[in-house]
């Protein structure tokens, strides 16, 4: 053992050492069908005055602490209810661990169904609190209510994360079953509605009717993914105190230009997100027809499927040796065996899919 692996040893939290980093697959050369991007750029006028845009900010200077113009433009973009605050991250991911540092520590729970968003399990261990999944229906990836209430009663967890729709299953929730949910926490539900431009149904309108109902977005999955930038909506009493944890100046300069500029421009990203819900109608339908493929609903801009029983690695292998990544989560939980799941992109990218996966 090396002197620095011996003080690594010594001094790192034990709960970081038990840990892997989140990975990221390398996708050079490969179409990139792995992480939920929008795969369609921005028309050339669009981009001609983001560029003019740019061209005012000022790199010397910090940007607004408070982003004021950009929350006051994500307000009017997605309808935040009028009484409701907002807290901006660093992409959601950063709001998630704001929250499980606000909440967390020893006998400090954070509960969320399964299979889930891999971030809620890493986070929870960086802020030190206990982590515990609830399987979904085997059937349907529906919310299992009455094990989620038993799971509260037994754990009173500090905080419940809901991705809704659910990645990677794809499916929206009963919205009765996430309200039984809400009234039953002690601590803070959190719905994450990463894929909200997709999805027929959203739980923002009910910000400032629970007190303990937070709804948290992303700009990522509509479009701006390089940006990081998403945002949290709730009651002011919770998000005062996670703003104290928030670190100075965290929505960079060009990140506030950007999105506040993009929004602008919302009509468009609206255009290609209806263009990538039709596309993926076609996906799904194309899939299903591959021999031994069952395609699960999505109301997300991917979509999760089912190969024939221990084909997933392989299936795998070979669309990757054909020049297509997608993401193989038959490892990642019980209910996920021999499940894969592709991102929806250009018709011709997923054509070239289709094909590479008929050949597999
Ligand atoms: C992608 C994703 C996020 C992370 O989004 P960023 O804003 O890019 O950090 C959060 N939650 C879910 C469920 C996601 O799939």
């Amino acid at each position: 053992m090396s002197a620095a692996d011996e003080r690594v040893g010594r001094w790192v939290r034990p709960e970081i050492r038990g840990l892997s980093a989140y990975h990221v697959a390398d996708a050079a050369g490969l179409i990139k069908l792995d992480a939920m991007e929008n795969p369609y750029p921005w028309p050339a006028p669009m981009r001609a005055a983001w560029l003019q845009r740019l061209a005012g900010v000022e790199p010397n200077r910090y940007p607004d602490a408070q982003a004021r113009a950009l929350k006051a433009r994500l307000a009017r973009t997605f309808d935040v209810p009028s009484g409701a605050g907002l807290l901006l991250g660093n992409g959601s991911d950063e709001i998630i661990q704001m929250l499980a540092l606000a909440v967390g520590g020893r006998e400090r729970r954070l509960l969320t169904p399964e299979p889930g968003f891999t971030m809620f399990r890493l986070i929870a261990a960086v802020a030190g609190m206990d982590y515990h999944g609830v399987a979904l229906n085997a059937d349907d990836f529906g919310l299992d209510v009455d094990a989620t209430l038993a799971a509260i009663r037994t754990h009173a967890p500090a905080l419940i994360f809901i991705a809704h729709p659910n990645n990677p299953t794809g499916n929206l929730f009963e919205p009765d079953a996430i309200l039984r949910i809400v009234e039953a926490a002690p601590g803070l539900v959190v719905v994450d509605e990463a894929y909200a431009p997709f999805a027929t149904h959203t739980c923002l309108p009910w910000v400032g009717e629970y007190d303990n109902l937070l709804v948290m977005r992303t700009l990522s999955k509509m479009g701006l993914a390089g940006l990081r930038l998403g945002f949290l909506a709730g009651p002011a009493a919770w998000l005062d105190e996670l703003d104290k944890l928030r670190l100075p100046y965290n929505i960079n300069a060009l990140t506030q230009a950007s999105a506040e500029f993009a929004l602008s421009w919302h009509a468009e990203l609206e255009a290609q997100a209806e263009r990538i819900r039709a596309e993926r109608a076609r996906l799904a339908e194309r899939l299903a027809g591959v021999p031994g493929v069952r395609v699960f609903p999505s109301q997300a801009n991917f979509l999760l499927f089912r190969v024939a029983a221990g084909c997933a690695d392989s299936a795998f292998a070979a669309l990757v040796a054909a020049g297509v990544l997608i993401k193989n989560v038959s490892g990642a939980h019980p209910l996920l065996a021999d499940c894969l799941r592709v991102t929806v992109g250009t018709p011709r990218e997923n054509d070239a899919f289709i094909e590479a996966l008929e050949g597999a």
